[in-house]
């Protein structure tokens, strides 16, 4: 019998977060997974979440939820430390797939001219760093498979979400794109760092606008993105939050796929937008 796959999904907010649509896709291919959620702020409307899951029957099981925030440096470390052994019956048991889906920006002010540095490093550090950090953390704390570098051998997969501001400007996004730049040079450079020593699987996938949140909440102008989306994609309509999760599933699963930032996002990112 194959051993039950192992999941951390970092960032539910709500039902509308594209981390609890992974947390949907991860429990319908029998995942055990474990959730992570901002303060004791969400805590209440996380476990109605989870008690509303079980209705569904799905294979998987939720593991638990637990506070994780990841502006203060210790949380990622007491996280690895407490919260997660004690969720698991084995202590060391590796991570199959984790899931970062996190960001922040103080958007009051869109435009990025008048970002300060409070404002610019704090997006860095809760959208881009604590990549790094849990990437590191995992690592170090024996979170993740120890492979013997062959195709049919269990490995473990570290995926991000990031967005087309890393790579165009647009409007009204502020220091999220810097944020989601460092984000994908961040993912490039572990891949290449731990995969040779732990056969990590690091990826990234960006997904076009899906009004969650952070998104409708954050970004001005937030429905001008999606419209664009509609009108000029090839697909001429949004993503949804469950086909950007089904693909990060795929993808943890894939094999030879690293460094990569993966769209999931109509094409939108391949075309000239000119709506005809
Ligand atoms: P969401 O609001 O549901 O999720 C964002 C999460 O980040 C929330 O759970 C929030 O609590 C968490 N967060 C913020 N600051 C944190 C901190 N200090 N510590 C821990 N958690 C913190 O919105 P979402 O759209 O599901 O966002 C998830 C990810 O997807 C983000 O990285 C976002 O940039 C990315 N993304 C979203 C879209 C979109 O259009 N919705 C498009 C591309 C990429």
């Amino acid at each position: 019998m194959t051993a039950q796959k192992l999941a951390l999904i970092m960032g539910v907010a709500n039902q509308r977060s594209i981390a609890w649509a992974c947390v949907q896709s991860f429990l319908s291919q029998n995942y055990d997974c474990i959730l992570t959620y901002q303060s004791d702020r969400f805590e209440k409307s996380i476990q109605k979440l989870i008690e509303q899951q079980k209705i569904n029957n799905s294979p998987g099981r939720i593991l638990g939820a637990v506070p994780c925030n990841v502006e203060c440096e210790k949380a990622i470390p007491l996280l690895l430390q407490a919260d997660i052994p004690h969720l698991l019956a084995d202590r060391h048991r590796p991570f199959d797939a984790i899931v970062h889906s996190i960001a922040y920006a103080d958007m009051q002010d869109p435009r990025l001219s008048q970002t300060n540095w409070s404002i610019f490093s704090q997006a860095l550090h809760i959208s881009a760093y604590s990549f790094l950090q849990l990437t590191r953390e995992v690592v170090e704390k024996d979170f993740v498979h120890i492979s013997d570098g062959s195709t049919t051998g269990s490995h473990s997969s570290l995926i991000s979400l990031t967005y087309l501001g890393a790579v165009r400007a647009v409007p009204n996004y502020q220091s999220m794109g810097p944020a989601k730049a460092a984000l994908e040079a961040t993912v490039r450079g572990l891949a290449l760092e731990y995969g040779p020593t732990h056969q990590l699987h690091i990826n990234a996938v960006s997904a076009g606008p899906i009004a969650t949140a952070a998104a409708k909440g954050g970004i001005r102008s937030f429905s001008s993105l999606q419209q664009a989306v509609k009108e000029t994609s090839p697909l001429r309509r949004h993503v949804k939050a469950e086909e950007v999760a089904n693909v990060i599933r795929w993808l943890s699963e894939s094999t030879g796929v690293t460094g990569q930032t993966i769209y999931v996002d109509a094409g939108y990112n391949s075309v000239v937008p000119i709506a005809l």
